[in-house]
């Protein structure tokens, strides 16, 4: 694992000169930005140009935020099992905070945050990760005696973008869920003069969260998002469009137990509450511990995480919920299922049945795309 200590950066250092201390090569460099160029869609062919931007970038400052949350945010950017210069944050950015991976603790690193926002004003990116309690005057998250919301709001001042990383940190996650004893709200909920971009999961992948920030280092700007804040190059696609147990959804093969026959096969998790069908994510493209797995490819339905108040909004995880965030998939699995029990007689009709089920399928999914915010531009790839 990573500290911010272990590779620091030098004074006016730039990008292309901090690598090559690290001993990376420009192959590898050009290789990984090929690599982003294409997690943000905007083609391999853009690899050498992000290269080319990236090298001149000095130092960028990165405040780090942890408040009301769990750490599983960074340890989902940070861990990794086979460690490259794209899994790793730490090589982009100069990390002047963060409180967790900090070597220092105490009075001692809180004058350190002052001094980097102080000497980056107005340059440095804010990463928040956690929600921010407001009941109780805010007593449920303190931090060197000041409440969270103080502390957010201090460091949003002098920032030029806000990251806010995980369901925590925009929709306030678990600890918002009904009855929010604590009164927890997200960033933007606080934040009103700022950009604020919503990696949403939780915890995210990390690939998204080091795609944001190249894209935001190579353009001067954030990448265009949905309504819901989330980057449009990894959030576009709903899971169901993109999941390896599709052809089972289309052919009404459900599994029904986690123990049986149809688990064992790999077919559809949706009768045992996969909310794949209402939730945008690339987690199948992206994937976990270095591409190596999702959750739904290792037998565990979608529980929802990227979408809002999933935890109110999503459960029971593993019940099926009619009419998923609008998304009336019930009415079709259980119409499927009984064509399919009509037997080989009426093999014709189930397959037309199944054909028209795809193409209301489809029609719904063009009308439930994320529609752009206001804050929205076009990627200038
Ligand atoms: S979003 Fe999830 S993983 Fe991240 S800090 Fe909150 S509870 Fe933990
Ligand atoms: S319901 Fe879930 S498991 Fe089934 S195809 Fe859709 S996303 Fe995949």
């Amino acid at each position: 694992m990573m500290t911010p200590s272990a590779y620091a950066w030098t004074e006016g250092e730039t990008l292309a000169q901090h690598f090559e201390s690290r001993g990376v090569s420009r192959r590898d460099f050009v290789k990984f930005c090929s690599e982003i160029a294409v997690a943000l869609g905007l083609g391999i062919a853009a690899g050498p140009r992000i290269a080319r931007a990236l090298e001149s970038v000095k130092r960028p400052s990165v405040i780090w935020l942890q408040l009301q949350e769990c750490t599983g945010c960074v340890e989902s950017v940070l861990r990794t099992a086979d460690p490259t210069i794209g899994d790793l944050l730490l090589d982009l950015i100069s990390l002047d905070y963060n409180h967790t991976l900090m070597a220092g603790a105490g009075a001692a690193v809180e004058r350190a945050k002052q001094s980097a926002m102080a000497a980056n004003k107005g340059k440095y990116v804010l990463v928040v990760t956690g929600s921010i309690p407001t009941k109780e005057g805010g007593i449920y998250t303190v931090v060197g005696g000041r409440t969270a919301e103080d502390l957010v709001k201090e460091a949003a001042e002098g920032a030029a973008a806000i990251l806010a990383v995980g369901a925590c940190a925009h929709w306030g996650s678990v600890q918002a869920a009904r009855p929010n004893p604590t009164g927890a709200v997200g960033v933007r909920d606080i934040i009103k003069n700022r950009p604020i971009v919503n990696i949403a999961g939780c915890p995210p992948i990390g690939d998204v969260i080091t795609a944001t920030i190249v894209h935001y280092l190579t353009f001067g700007r954030l990448p265009a998002v949905d309504r819901e804040g989330r980057p449009l190059f990894a959030y576009r696609e709903r899971i169901h469009d993109q999941c390896s147990r599709r052809a089972h959804f289309d052919a009404g093969q459900f599994v029904e137990s986690f123990d049986d026959d149809s688990a064992r096969k790999g077919w559809c998790l949706y009768s045992v509450g996969c909310k794949g069908p209402a939730t945008f994510s690339p987690c199948p493209i992206f994937q976990w511990n270095t591409r190596t797995n999702w959750p739904i490819g290792a037998g565990h339905p979608c529980i929802g995480c990227t979408e809002p108040n999933f935890w109110d909004t999503m459960t029971p995880f593993y019940g099926r919920l009619p009419n998923v965030g609008g998304f009336p998939v019930e009415q079709r699995v259980d119409t499927i299922g009984a064509a399919l029990a009509i037997g080989a007689a009426a093999g014709v009709a189930a397959h037309a049945a199944a054909t028209v089920f795809t193409q209301i399928r489809r029609r719904k999914a063009t009308h439930q795309v994320p529609e752009t915010g206001p804050e929205t531009e076009n990627d200038d790839g």
